[in-house]
């Protein structure tokens, strides 16, 4: 059996990748597994201005290979493979991907969120079909249509803003009528005449015949039903925590994230978590990076304490 790593890293989304950076400056043997595109959430992140360190905003896309390329140049090794599930094997920790098991001394679960669905009709029979979740892959699809973002938070309006440069309209369809985004976005948002607002409503069903036609809206006021016609809808209501793969290992929070104490230490000895997989993590991909650092830094001083000796 080939001899364990010194630390894995499950999720190569920012809190990944700088985990494996640290890990690697540590020169411990660090392999990240990906299930999907290294970088995460940033892949398909237009340009992205809240990132310290680059006042004129940077491609999400090139900060994702920057940290790649950055992990990689201190030594990490990369693999693609999505975890299953972990397992203690005397003190150390097998991780089951489709592929194959690896082992090692300390592990970081960084494996991020992901969408919540709406969950009403239309939305994975038109997923691909006018129903998406990336504006920067689809906007330019809905070229001068009518779409129509779901949510009120900062992924709603900073993906709004995105598709209202190809858009004819954006329409924000929040359940509230107060909005839950960053102040800054808000006043992008309002002041972009593409942008219209219908509040107190639910979407019930999105319509279509091959694609997406229209949407369905309960007012949550008077209960009033109407459509609205829509060549896209993105829905942005939040997301969960990718933890299948941990159920039965450690206790999680009831919303499925981990909790973790000041070091980023989990219930688990050796097993660390960060990014916005963690409990309460501030979701931001700064926020991640610092976390994945930390993480970094806090097993490398438990790997000292307990098997460097
Ligand atoms: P979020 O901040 O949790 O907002 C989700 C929005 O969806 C809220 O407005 C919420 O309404 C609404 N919602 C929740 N469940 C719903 C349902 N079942 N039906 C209809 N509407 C529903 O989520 P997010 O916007 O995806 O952002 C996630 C995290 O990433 C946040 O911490 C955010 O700050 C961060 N983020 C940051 C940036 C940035 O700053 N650059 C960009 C994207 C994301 P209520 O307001 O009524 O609860």
């Amino acid at each position: 059996m080939d001899s364990p790593y010194d630390v894995i890293v499950v999720g190569g989304g920012a809190a990944g990748l700088a985990a494996a950076c640290f890990a690697g400056r540590a020169r411990r043997r660090t392999l990240v597994l990906e299930r999907e595109l290294f970088g995460g959430q940033l892949v398909n992140a237009d340009v992205v201005e809240s990132y310290l360190g680059h006042p004129d905003g940077i491609l999400g896309a090139d900060l994702s290979v920057n940290m790649r390329m950055q992990a990689l140049k201190f030594g990490a090794e990369m693999a693609l493979g999505a975890v299953t599930k972990i397992e203690l094997q005397d003190r150390l920790k097998a991780i089951h991907t489709e592929d194959g098991v690896h082992r090692a001394k300390a592990v970081i679960v960084a494996s991020g969120t992901s969408p919540k669905k709406l969950g009403v009709p239309g939305e994975e029979e038109f997923y691909g079909r006018g129903v998406s979740h990336c504006a920067t892959c689809d906007g330019a699809f809905f070229q001068d249509q009518v779409v129509a973002v779901v949510g009120g938070g900062n992924a709603a309006l900073e993906e709004g803003l995105v598709l209202a440069r190809y858009a004819a309209q954006v329409l924000v369809i929040h359940r509230r009528d107060q909005l839950r985004a960053t102040p800054i976005l808000q006043e992008r948002a309002r002041n972009d005449p593409k942008f219209q607002f219908l509040w107190n409503s639910r979407v019930e069903a999105i319509l279509g015949k091959e694609a997406v036609e229209a949407v369905r809206l309960v007012d949550l006021r008077s209960g009033a039903r109407r459509e609205r016609p829509v060549a896209g809808v993105f829905p942005y209501i939040g997301r969960r925590p990718n933890t299948e793969f941990l159920v039965g290992l450690l206790p999680l929070a009831p919303d499925g994230s981990v909790p973790t104490n000041e070091r980023l230490e989990t219930a688990l000895p050796g097993l660390f978590a960060g990014g916005e997989v963690r409990q309460n993590s501030a979701a931001e991909a700064i926020a991640a990076a610092g976390d994945g650092a930390s993480a970094a830094i806090f097993a490398d001083r438990y790997l000292q304490e307990h098997w460097d000796q």
